[in-house]
């Protein structure tokens, strides 16, 4: 319960002071220390400041700064009769209003941590230790994205555990950047835990010297403690320890290693004073002379208002607007002295110009790895050579990403992918396939004829049916791509692949999503995540439904299969992946040229070290993207197989002599001039219409509609149609998928209407010209 809620004549017991370290020393120096009792004296319903009585002073305080103070009602002075509203405090535990003093005990005892850290430093791994829960633990792509709560009990403590998305620093380039900030700005933690890869220690000190700035309570987890020893890394961890001024605890959590050690000194940390013990110091980095020069100027404007320093750290702040930190100038935007703050940052800007030759932002960032390396230094730090773990991947690296041979190995690699998925694939293919139509006869020999059979299994079987056989398949890319994700091969292809993704405005990691769009375009949208830049990851996700999807796949093999001879039909079929690639290049480049404009932000392009991967890992990333298809199957697959079954099996006067007088004969027959320019007939059009849910619903809708494959369309049409089925409109899965991962229907709808026009105007100039010549 915050104090602010108290009202007049309330005693209660503080619990805890929340934000950023400026903010607590200020209120514990009032006298708000925790375990004190606090009278309010005078709480009106407006009214603000509040007035309390605490340590036998009279003090007010503002309404907001009452509310980052949490309390709960004294037991011994109330004898335990008001306790409904304390036990929000708690969650996963009845709230039942028992007035039990040990229940009350439980309740000081929460305290919030968040994990902080870069990607792969093990955040996730700790989470799954300390919780009990069993988070994924991946290597490269999209793996912790929004943040997981968990708890665990630690001497008679609950420590709200929330696992945050991998960062490299604070500013506001990604959305995880962005996140982060937010979860610790607004949700203040008690305490974080800033989970380092030790092996890496100097650029994972970076993210921990913005911590500093931010002014929290920090717990230093050094992971990998393992991979350290092992390479015979040494220093003085005291040393650096205090010259951080944030205790350090050394942990693996391939083992689970310090895990306890890490949760005693949370509780020591969130038990200690600010300012009454040196183990923990707030330490100000020393940015040079112009900058620092600037923050103090900055800041006497940011003092000036309480409800800013209530928030935030002043000199955080002030680091961030010298940054030029959009999302800090919009936090000032609204105050009075906006213009003089600017002005006071443009100065300091100008001056730190003047004096290094460097824009303020590199210099702010020199500083910090400045001070990262004087304190390595100080401590000692001496990288071991014993037994490099890297020494492997350097060695496998200068081949794998040599500028010429990486090349062919990588296309050798995608062309095995391809080759085992769809050859070893046709087997259980067929498996499914002699199943499903087993099913069919089963059902269509013992039920009683009537609409109910009809529809489980003209409507059903046939619509889910024809689209299940794929799965297979699916589940083979996606084994190869986890198998290459895992073993760090994925980061090394992103790599190579680019200064090519770039010419097309787009980023190496992109390359990733795309080629995991030949499965399915769903999980691929969500796996634009990793891209940093949000323009080459809105650019990545609008141009991939121009990979064909294995949804596709049923079509282009029906129709190849009905109108073209044996010879030409994989030629036919590896002309329209062609062709769906080129487009995306092609849109790809006018989207970034035209539509989607910026500047090109270079990100680092991380090269892990490539690791075996484990089995349990491969089958569980495997399935965490496979069930995304199926998912789709059993829901908008399977309705819209029913509602186009009952279209075409009913029309105006009940059930429909013939499919022409159904309801999916008129509609087909009224769209039948907007493609005229292409010669598609009414049954092809209503399968587009209904292709909209999923595209694999265009197969089922064919089959139901045409029968036994009587065509009655020439060869060009079928291709067109073909072109046609590539381009248009992705699914409804992926066009939510698009709205979900930019945050806007804008984005999702731009997506769904330029992909049916492209569509529309390509088959319709191929059958234009096409019909010149055939
Ligand atoms: P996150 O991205 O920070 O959540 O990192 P994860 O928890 O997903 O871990 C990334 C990889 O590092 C996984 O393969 C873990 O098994 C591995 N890992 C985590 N902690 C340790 C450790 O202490 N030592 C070693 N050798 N590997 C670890
Ligand atoms: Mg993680």
């Amino acid at each position: 319960m915050k104090l602010s809620d108290l009202k007049t004549g309330e005693h209660a017991v503080i619990m805890k002071v929340r934000g950023h370290g400026g903010f607590r020393k200020r209120i514990v120096e009032m006298g708000f220390v925790k375990g004190q009792t606090v009278e309010v004296l005078l709480n009106a319903p407006l009214q603000d400041p509040v007035e309390y009585k605490v340590m036998g002073y009279e003090v007010s305080l503002r309404r907001q700064e009452a509310e980052m103070i949490e309390v709960s009602y004294d037991i011994q002075e109330d004898n335990g009769v008001r306790f409904g509203n304390s036990a929000e405090l708690i969650e996963n535990t009845d709230s039942t209003c028992v007035p039990d003093p040990s229940y009350h005990r439980t309740l000081e005892k929460v305290i919030s941590v968040a994990l902080v850290g870069n990607p792969n430093c093990g955040k996730t791994s700790l989470f799954n230790f300390a919780s009990g829960a069993h988070e994924r633990v991946g290597n490269y792509s999209g793996v912790t994205v929004d943040a997981k709560e968990g708890f665990c009990d630690f001497e008679g403590y609950r420590i709200k555990l929330v696992d945050l998305p991998g960062t490299y620093s604070l500013s506001a380039y990604s959305p995880e950047e962005l996140y982060v900030r937010k979860q610790l700005v607004e949700e203040t933690p008690d305490v974080v835990i800033n989970v380092i890869d030790s092996s890496n220690i100097e650029r994972n000190l970076y993210l921990t010297t913005q911590l500093m700035d931010m002014h929290l309570r920090v717990v230093i987890a050094l992971n990998m403690f393992d991979e350290t020893e092992r390479r015979g890394d040494h220093f003085n961890m005291d040393t650096l320890s205090s010259l951080m001024g944030m205790p350090m605890v050394p942990t693996s959590f391939k083992s689970g290693r310090g895990l306890q050690e890490l949760m005693s000194e949370v509780v020591h940390i969130f038990e200690n004073r600010e300012g009454h013990d040196n183990y923990y110091r707030h330490i100000h980095i020393n940015h040079g002379h112009e900058i620092e020069d600037g923050i103090t100027h900055i800041q006497q404007y940011l003092k000036g208002n309480d409800l800013l320093r209530l928030r935030y750290s002043t000199r955080w702040l002030a680091i961030k607007l010298l940054e030029n930190d959009k999302e800090a100038e919009d936090v000032i935007k609204e105050l009075p002295d906006y213009e003089k703050i600017i002005e006071a940052r443009n100065v300091a800007m100008q001056r730190v110009k003047e004096e290094t030759g460097d824009d303020s932002e590199t210099a702010i960032m020199d500083a910090k790895y400045g001070f990262i390396r004087g304190a390595l230094q100080e401590a000692g730090y001496k990288m071991g050579h014993k037994n490099d773990t890297y020494k492997a991947t350097h060695r496998l690296d200068a081949v794998i990403t040599h500028r010429w041979i990486g090349f062919p190995i990588f296309f050798a690699l995608l062309f095995l992918m391809f080759e085992v998925t769809f050859i070893l694939g046709q087997y259980p293919m067929d498996w499914i396939e002699m199943g499903v139509e087993w099913l069919g006869d089963f059902i269509g020999n013992t039920m009683s004829d009537g609409p109910l059979k009809d529809m489980l299994v003209d409507g059903v079987i046939g619509g889910v049916g024809s689209v299940i056989v794929f799965l297979p398949q699916i589940l083979i890319l996606y084994t190869f791509i986890s198998l290459m994700e895992d073993s760090g091969y994925m980061a090394r292809a992103a790599f190579i692949m680019d200064r090519l993704m770039h010419g097309m405005g787009l980023h190496g990691k992109s390359f990733i999503p795309l080629i995991m769009g030949f499965g399915c375009n769903v999980p691929a949208v969500m796996a634009t995540r990793t891209i940093e830049s949000r323009r080459s990851r809105l650019i990545t996700m609008l141009v991939l439904p121009m990979m064909s999807c294995s949804a596709r796949l049923p079509i282009y093999i029906m129709i190849t299969g009905a109108f073209f001879a044996t010879q030409y039909q994989s030629l036919v079929m590896v002309s329209l992946y062609l062709i769906g690639i080129v487009l995306s290049v092609v849109m790809a480049r006018i989207l970034s040229t035209w539509v989607i404009k910026g500047e090109d932000t270079p990100f680092v392009m991380e090269l892990p070290p490539y690791r075996f991967p484990t089995t349990k890992a491969i089958i569980r990333h495997t399935w965490e993207k496979g069930k995304q298809y199926l998912k789709k199957m059993g829901g908008v697959i399977l309705v819209a197989s029913i509602i186009v079954w009952a279209l075409g099996y009913f029309g105006t006067m009940g059930v429909a002599p013939s499919l022409e007088s159904s309801f999916i004969g008129m509609l087909g027959k009224a769209i039948e001039p907007v493609f005229q320019p292409q010669g598609f007939t009414w049954q092809l059009d209503v399968s587009l219409i209904a292709g909209v849910g999923a595209k694999e619903i265009v197969a089922s809708t064919i089959g139901v509609l045409y029968g036994d494959g009587a065509f009655d369309f020439s060869q060009l049409t079928a291709f067109c149609f073909l072109l046609y089925v590539l381009i248009y409109f992705p699914c409804i899965a992926t066009i939510v998928a698009i709205k979900n991962e930019s945050g806007s229907w804008g984005w999702a709808i731009f997506g769904a209407v330029y992909t049916t026009v492209l569509a529309w105007i390509v088959s319709a100039v191929v059958y234009q010209i096409g019909s010149l010549f055939f």
